[in-house]
């Protein structure tokens, strides 16, 4: 079992590699210009389909946390993640939009999307129904967003997430986190891992974006201006435009996990 494991990963590693260096000629002379253009056209054309290399995708953008669950906690300023993912995700939803993609927010503002006094554990009722608004929408992939958190204060840098030995969340998560450290340059380059997560169970490609430790307090500090917001949005929409540009033949998803036997609220 190791052995497939571990095949499948140098698989997808090195179909990531070799591609990516393809993809990423593709996403600078295309892509990013296209952001750029997309960013000057800004809000009067926000409403507006575009035509654009997402055309024809539906993609969920999940901000982590909210209401009376604020996440993590900036170890300075008291900023929530809860607030900053919800900035991030928007800025992203816009990104994708301006690239022809469909968007569908699992929140749009400041609530949990739990009862205030459900007959299961709030949380898992809140991530039941993100699940189905994501399910509903017919999303292709998910993307979700957070901020990180760690008991020391040396911790710094993104890192993006997939689900356990799906080799798809994998290769969408490496690109991720390729975009990520290029556009912007952390002092610490982590990889995209594997973890276990409620949201990227669903059956389709799929990756949790920690976006920086609000533990640190240089990165606490970046996150809490709009500017680097930006450039972490604009950096997840790029990851999601190289890996748009891979060739089409990419591994399938592990499918949904059977949550029928799960206690409902
Ligand atoms: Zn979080």
């Amino acid at each position: 079992m190791k052995r497939v494991g571990d095949s499948a990963r140098m698989y997808a590693g090195m179909l990531l590699t070799v591609t990516m260096m393809c993809a990423s000629a593709l996403v600078c002379c295309a892509g990013s210009n296209a952001l750029a253009r997309g960013r000057e056209a800004g809000a009067r054309e926000a409403s507006a389909q575009a035509e654009g290399p997402l055309s024809g995708m539906t993609i969920a953008v999940d901000a982590g946390h909210g209401g009376y669950d604020g996440g993590a906690v900036g170890r300075v300023s008291g900023a929530l993640e809860k607030d900053l993912n919800l900035d991030v995700a928007k800025r992203l939803s816009r990104l994708l939009q301006e690239q022809g993609a469909q968007v569908v927010m699992t929140r749009t503002g400041d609530y949990a999307l739990c009862d205030e006094d459900p007959p299961i554990r709030k949380k898992l009722q809140d991530m039941q129904r993100r699940a189905a608004i994501i399910e509903q929408a017919g999303a292709q992939m998910v993307l979700s967003i957070h901020m990180n958190e760690y008991a020391g204060r040396e911790e710094s840098g993104p890192q993006v997430f997939y689900r356990e030995d799906c080799p798809a969340g994998r290769l969408l998560a490496g690109a991720l986190q390729e975009a990520l450290v290029g556009e912007l340059s952390p002092s610490r380059v982590r990889e995209a891992g594997g973890g276990d997560y409620y949201i990227l169970t669903l059956g389709v490609p799929s990756a949790l974006v920690e976006c920086g430790f609000l533990s640190n307090a240089g990165e606490e500090a970046l996150l809490r201006t709009a500017e680097y917001r930006e450039r972490v949005a604009v950096a997840i929409a790029r990851g999601v435009l190289a890996w748009r540009a891979l060739p089409a033949e990419k591994p399938k998803p592990l499918p949904a996990v059977d949550r029928s036997g799960e206690p409902r609220g």
